[in-house]
């Protein structure tokens, strides 16, 4: 009987550079619903995820969406006749080396408007942006910035993920040693005019990721209702406080001096009443709970000020 070969590491690598995605969801996510990798008519679309200053928690995040889940949206079971095929991601990835970074810079040079761009983080633009780098080629470190500048104009959308991405968030708090920017920052200094979707979040929900890339795989871009700050008004046009289950506390002036007293949290620093977010009625972790209802003050986390003006470690 014939032996069958064993699949080294290094063939691994090998296949999962040459491949993408879709073998790197193979990889992480069990064989759950291989055969239907094989299945026709299914359309797939790439996307390429790049990291700036960032912690990750983004990724993590919607790495543990849990209905559905990243298998789900990876091999197709999420939006009908459709999956995506996670082309790059600096956490994921299997491939390594020249060839994953092969596959990166292919679509900086491929044609334009087949990829979604996902950026994670803000991007460092001190002493050009030499702080944040992905990669190398021919011997010189490649910066997230030039990692934005090429695959930006190449995208079919870009989707600025997390408030870092959005507004530069926590690593462009004062006193921002990187140079840390936005990505419509950077987009708009390059001149590039690829359309922007921000999800903002502290981290971000993956019901806010799932959904916005849902909705442009099905339905397309113009079926995005944004607001001032390019993001999906499906996500961002709830007052917090308005939904909030303390608010008849708050209403009755009963306030919470300390975390473990009952009360509205308005006096610990919540921003509930100037933040705009679905957090009370969708929850977090599968609908199990939110910030204030673990008793702990809204931060403002989705907002352009954080973490300064809107979140209790200021103003
Ligand atoms: S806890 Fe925050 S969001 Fe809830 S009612 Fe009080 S101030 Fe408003
Ligand atoms: S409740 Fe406030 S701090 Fe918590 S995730 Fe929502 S917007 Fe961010």
């Amino acid at each position: 009987m014939k032996k069958h070969k064993e699949l080294t590491r290094r063939d691994f690598v090998k296949l999962a550079g040459a491949g993408g995605a879709g073998l790197v969801g193979v990889s992480l996510f069990s064989l759950h619903g291989f055969e239907k990798l094989f299945a026709a008519a299914i359309s797939e679309t790439p996307i390429v995820w790049i990291q700036g200053g960032a912690c990750s928690g983004c990724s993590v995040s919607v790495l543990n969406s849990v209905s559905p889940t990243i298998q789900d949206i990876i091999l197709g079971e999420v939006i009908p006749g459709h999956r995506v095929n996670l082309s790059f991601h600096p956490n994921i990835s299997a491939g390594q080396g020249d060839q994953i970074m092969s596959v990166l810079r292919g679509y900086a040079k491929g044609e334009p408007g087949k990829f979604l761009l996902v950026v994670e983080g803000g991007i460092p633009t001190k002493d050009g942006g030499v702080y944040c780098q992905i990669g190398e080629e021919d011997g010189h470190g490649i910066t997230i910035l030039q990692h934005v500048q090429d695959l930006a104009p190449k995208a079919l959308a870009i989707v600025g993920i997390g408030t870092c991405a959005s507004f530069g968030g926590i690593p462009a708090a004062d006193p921002n040693p990187t140079g840390i920017k936005s990505v419509s920052a950077v987009l708009k200094e390059a001149g590039i005019g690829t359309p922007l979707v921000n999800i903002s979040g502290c981290p971000v929900h993956p019901d806010w990721f799932v959904g916005t890339v849902a909705m442009i795989l099905m339905a397309g871009l113009g079926a995005l209702d944004l607001d001032e700050n390019h993001r999906p008004k499906a996500f961002y046009s709830k007052l917090i406080h308005d939904y909030c289950e303390l608010r008849g506390q708050f209403e009755e002036g009963n306030f919470a001096k300390d975390y473990s007293d009952e009360g509205c949290l308005y006096e610990l620093g919540c921003r509930g009443p100037e933040t705009y977010a679905d957090c009370p009625s969708r929850r977090w972790n599968n609908r199990a709970n939110w910030c204030v209802g673990a008793g702990h003050p809204c931060m403002g986390c989705v907002e352009p000020e954080f973490p300064y003006k809107k979140s209790i470690l200021g103003g």
